[in-house]
């Protein structure tokens, strides 16, 4: 029996090669006359040539958005905020960049434009994350989903591999946890599995001939459907998992992602048969969890924690803080079992 419940997200999207340039005039369409372009120092050019496409319509630039969003980085891109007398900010660059977008949408009701250049799909969600006092807060609201995102695969030439094979991966969990889940929305699913093709198509061709703008534009349209799954669908084990990791031990995001994506699918796989079938089918391979280990090291991205800087000696520590709150799965959640998962996870062995 088919039953569910579904609340679309505002997203207003602009998708396509050059679609950059038209960023004056969906400016000029919103009433935005003061934007304040924000970027990371790694992207300061590309942040600047924004400044420059505007012209006028620029109020400036802030330069320093950084991983995790930290509350005092706010604070400062707040004060440009008010200092520029800006209207609305245009985020080019990664989650980090989307992420203070966001959180300045959260704390100011400033709109914000997203302008993607990675994977990790944060414009599509509705989801927020400040860091404080050494803790990264999270919430969902509504209000910090972009007014406009623009994607632009050329924008992401300029991914090195190392970033863009993770990077792609860190999409690829936020569809297959809402297709081989327990509470699976159907229309959420339709969105994974397009999301999960495309990347499983275009990732290891990114990765092999950095210059092709056509593999370039699908990893783009995968890992905005894959975001556009996070932002409607569901999270569990695997989240939980990655979120101990990037707060407890601070290891790096979407190398996180890849390497415990496929040792949480194998986790859930026996409670959730059809629906790993039907993400194995998606990516064209017979068992998905193995799929996914294997387009990880296809695209040369880590598969193993202690490759990332985990100690064995802390999966002890991450077991017990994973577990120690109930967790949305499936198959059932003990410590002794997610234990065994962290220790193929640091191991990088294929997952069973
Ligand atoms: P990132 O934004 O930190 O980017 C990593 C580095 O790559 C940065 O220096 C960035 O400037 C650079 N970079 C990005 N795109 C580039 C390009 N095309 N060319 C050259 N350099 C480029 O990393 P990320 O993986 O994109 O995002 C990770 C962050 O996003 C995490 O903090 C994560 O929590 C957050 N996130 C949030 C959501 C959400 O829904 N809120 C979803 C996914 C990720």
């Amino acid at each position: 029996m088919i039953s569910f419940s579904y609340k679309a997200l505002p997203w207003n999207i602009l998708f396509g090669a050059g679609s950059l340039q038209r960023l004056p005039e969906e400016l000029n369409k919103l009433g935005f006359t003061r934007a304040l372009v924000l970027a990371t120092p790694e992207q300061v050019t590309q942040g600047q040539d924004l400044v420059n496409l505007l012209g006028a319509r620029a109020a400036g630039l802030f330069d320093q958005a950084v991983m995790h969003v930290p509350a005092e980085t706010v604070a400062l891109a707040a004060k440009e905020v008010a200092r520029l007398n800006a209207d609305c900010s245009v985020s080019i660059g990664g989650g980090s960049t989307t992420g203070l977008g966001k959180a300045l949408a959260l704390k100011l009701d400033l709109p914000n434009i997203a302008i993607p250049t990675s994977y990790a799909g944060s414009e599509m969600t509705n989801i927020w994350g400040i860091t404080e006092n050494g803790r990264k807060v999270t919430g969902r609201d509504d209000r910090v989903v972009p007014t406009l995102t623009l994607y632009d695969p050329e924008l992401t030439m300029t991914m090195p591999p190392q970033f863009a094979g993770p990077s792609g991966l860190n999409a690829m969990a936020q569809a297959a946890v809402n297709i081989a889940s327990g509470d699976i929305n159907p229309i959420v699913t339709v969105m994974a599995v397009e999301a999960v093709r495309a990347l499983s198509n275009s990732l290891p061709k990114v990765i092999s001939d950095p210059g092709n703008i056509d593999a370039r534009t699908e990893a783009l349209y995968g890992a905005s459907l894959a975001g556009g799954s996070l932002g409607m669908g569901t999270t569990g084990l695997h989240h939980r998992l990655c979120h101990t990791f990037g707060g407890t031990f601070n290891t790096p995001h979407a190398e996180t992602h890849t390497i415990l994506l496929p040792h949480c699918v194998a986790y859930n796989a026996a409670a959730t048969e059809e629906a790993t079938r039907r993400l194995a089918d998606a990516m064209g391979v017979e068992n998905a969890a193995i799929g996914i280990f294997n387009l990880a090291k296809a695209v040369g991205a880590p598969t193993a924690l202690r490759d990332i800087g985990v100690q064995e000696a802390d999966l002890d520590k991450a077991a017990k803080i994973a577990t120690e709150t109930p967790v949305n799965s499936p198959e059932p959640v003990t410590m002794e079992r997610v234990r065994n998962l962290l220790q193929n996870a640091y191991e990088g062995i294929e997952p069973r």
